[in-house]
């Protein structure tokens, strides 16, 4: 009881000191009020702040003492409104609903790189393992100690491209976590989301991340396959990915073939071609022996899917043909960008099959329920946005749709459930714009494959003309040629879509290479062919014949749409939950909050129509007893007790005597308040009495 209440009181003074603890209660909905809160709260070190269920969450760039075990003990099986907005609140709120209720529910992260997201998704995933399991069972514990081990392996991986280049290329992470009947963790299921033909294979960052340099004798250890020797444990035992590798059970064959093809990627990086009368030849035979060693083959090999590929004529006849210096070279980036997604994939699939749910017997077990939890990319917008902005802009349509969709259903709903007249709510439903992208043979990705498989050179400038073609009438599309007077486009190169969060110039240029698969039969016949198992399990295509691969490759923007409709399928059978990361700075200062570039995100997370969405109908709604518990000392009818019969008609006197009882309605078991203004007043009033 006296928990309670310190809690709530802490609750109240978060309220009126540190600004508004909910952006549902701001006066108004406009930028302003949001930007004044969000600011006031990030300079007096509260960077959470809900809407809703969700939260809002700032990078501090500093250690907040906020995640202990006291922490986490404050937040266990509380109401959201009972504690200051923390993602603990979210992380709670979202395992309650699937250990109550039975229902499997998402946390949905998203923000720009850097905003925070693979932090909170890491807390969100220690609050999880911290409050299950209380009685040490060893098998929940090797699951979730597997589950978070792998996150490490995942970002010792996936993280290190953002190093050098923000504009990186994984963009996404979605974790399924199972749930047995007593709501432990049985096991789950990583999925990956890479714009996977823009890979930047082999950056420098990532090695040294690994512990590999850039000299040869530091991996040809593994040349043999050799089992480890000494200077190998002395290099590689403190590494912290290794010994991750090691716990989720990877096998010492599997790892020295990770190596090994990190090695490879690393020699790729830097060999060079040169021509020599007509012919084109490796310059420094040396490294074509290492890799040959690396990956299992011979050196004659690999020199030949360097410089020929296989073409099959039309007469049915298979010939070798010489690649001219320049495609050598683009041949050497795409298998370099292939062999780290192969890998990475493979990575994934090794650890998915570790925690993986065996034997699980819904009638001996109970109901099996799923915590998802993704961490993805928010919109994009840079001063020069490409393919990669929009493949990334696009996910954040549908992810928006399904906003839409799964909260307005939620809402309708507990309605229901509560014995509530259902209101229309009015929004922007973003429908048409997911439509301009995806529809079949008339959206732009549908224009961008025509243009990719069309016989003949189609330039990125003539893919552009067919679109404005056929998008032209759009009212969420144009380009400079439809609109000439528009300056801030290039004649020849924009094209704009305006999205739910604001309007974005997209050059065309680069788009149909980067929609192309790049990768040559030869190098996939290369690795298949390796006598390492480890790698050829990893190229299954390249037991393909040339006569067999005729059929073209499915697109990178048609591979992406796939996963992304798989990834809201996914999502759509679950309540969601939601935080929304935000940068305060570009110099990682825990001091500086830079108005524009905040304002920016808000606008690009969607976080005011977010606010209007959970304010549209009923802001807030609370269970009667907590209701009566929270607000009965400020009415002379329930103070210090109600002696009315039931609770709702307690909770009904205090709304009466308050004068808002036009503002609320009345369900099975909770009170629904329209305006939080109301609410407000009742705050301020319970917080004057304590
Ligand atoms: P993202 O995944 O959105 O790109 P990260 O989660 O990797 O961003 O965060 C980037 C950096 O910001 C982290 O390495 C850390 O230094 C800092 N950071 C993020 N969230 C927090 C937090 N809650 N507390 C302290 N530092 C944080
Ligand atoms: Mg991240």
């Amino acid at each position: 009881m006296l928990a309670v209440d310190r809690a709530s009181v802490m609750a109240v003074l978060e309220g009126l000191e540190f600004g508004k603890s909910d952006f549902v209660l701001l006066d108004e909905v406009n930028i302003e009020q949001f930007m004044e809160n969000l600011k006031l709260r990030f300079e007096k070190a509260r960077i959470y702040t809900f809407i809703g269920e969700g939260v809002v969450s700032v990078n501090p760039y500093k250690q907040m003492d906020i995640y202990g075990k006291e922490d986490i003990n404050a937040y266990r099986g509380r109401e959201l409104y009972e504690n200051p907005p923390h993602l603990y609140a979210v992380a709670d709120a979202a395992y309650k609903a699937m250990k109550r209720r039975a229902k499997d529910t998402c946390i949905v992260v998203s923000g720009e790189s850097g905003a925070g997201k693979t932090e909170a998704s890491k807390y969100i995933m220690q609050y999880i393992a911290a409050i299950t399991n209380p009685s040490q069972r060893a098998e929940v514990e090797s699951v979730k100690n597997v589950l978070l081990k792998s996150n490490c392996v995942l970002e010792a991986f996936g993280n290190a491209k953002t190093n050098r280049n923000d504009n990186s290329s994984r963009f996404g992470k979605y974790m399924d976590i199972n749930f047995n009947f007593n709501g432990d963790p049985t096991g789950g299921h990583i999925n990956n989301y890479l714009l996977e033909k823009l890979l930047r294979g082999g950056s420098d960052d990532m090695l040294k991340s690994l512990h590999l340099h850039n000299d040869p004798a530091n991996y040809v250890y593994t040349r043999d396959g050799a089992v480890a020797t000494t200077s190998y444990n002395d290099r590689y035992s403190h590494n912290a990915v290794l010994s991750a590798l090691n716990v989720i059970g990877f096998s010492e064959e599997e790892i020295h073939s990770i190596y090994r093809i990190l090695g490879t990627i690393l020699i790729l990086g830097n060999l060079q071609f040169e021509t020599d009368r007509e012919s084109v030849l490796v310059v420094g035979m040396e490294d074509v022996s290492h890799i040959a060693e690396l990956i299992s083959t011979e050196p004659n090999n690999v020199t030949k899917s360097l410089l020929y590929r296989t073409v099959a004529t039309g007469a049915g006849e298979v010939i070798e043909k010489g690649h001219s210096e320049k495609e050598a070279c683009f041949g050497r980036d795409a298998f370099t960008k292939a062999l780290y997604e192969r890998l990475f994939g493979w990575i994934v699939s090794r650890i998915n099959a570790v925690i993986e749910v065996k034997d699980y017997n819904p009638v001996l077990h109970g109901k099996n329920t799923v915590i998802g939890v993704l961490d993805i990319y928010g919109f994009e917008i840079f001063d020069n946005n490409s393919f990669e902005q929009f493949c990334i802009n696009y996910c954040n349509e549908k992810l928006q749709q399904l906003f839409i969709q799964l909260i307005l259903c939620q809402e309708q709903d507990e309605y229901k459930r509560e014995g509530i007249t259902w209101q229309h709510i009015d929004y922007f439903n973003n429908q048409i714009i997911v439509d301009l992208v995806e529809q079949p043979h008339k959206g732009i990705i549908s224009v961008l494959d025509e243009a990719c498989l069309s016989v003949g050179k189609v330039t990125d400038t003539v893919c552009l003309e067919s679109m404005d073609a056929k998008l032209g009438q759009h009212p969420h599309y144009t380009s400079r040629k439809l609109a000439p007077s528009d300056k801030t486009m290039e004649f020849h190169r924009d094209f704009r879509i305006r999205h739910y969060a604001g309007d974005v110039t997209y050059s065309v240029e680069g788009f149909l290479d980067k929609n192309k698969d790049p990768l040559f039969q030869d190098f996939k016949r290369l690795m298949f062919n390796s006598s390492n198992p480890v790698m050829k399990e990893m190229w299954p295509d390249g037991q393909l014949s040339i006569t067999e691969v005729t059929k073209r490759p499915l697109t990178a923007a048609t591979l992406f749409k796939n996963s992304i409709v798989a990834l809201v399928e996914k999502l759509s059978c679950k309540e969601p939950y939601y935080v929304r990361c935000i940068k305060p700075n570009d110099m990682k200062s825990p001091a500086l909050f830079d108005d524009a570039r905040c304002q920016h995100q808000v606008a690009y997370l969607g976080l005011l129509e977010n606010v209007r969405v959970r304010r549209a109908g009923f802001a807030y709604r609370q269970a009667y007893t907590r209701f009566l518990q929270r607000y009965k000392m400020t009415c002379e009818y329930t103070w210090p007790n109600h002696l009315m019969g039931t609770d709702r008609e307690a909770v009904e006197a205090i709304v009466t005597q308050h004068g808002f009882q036009d503002d609320v309605a009345y369900g099975h078991t909770k009170l629904f308040v329209r305006t939080p203004k109301s609410l407000f007043t009742l705050e301020q009033e319970r917080a004057a009495l304590i």
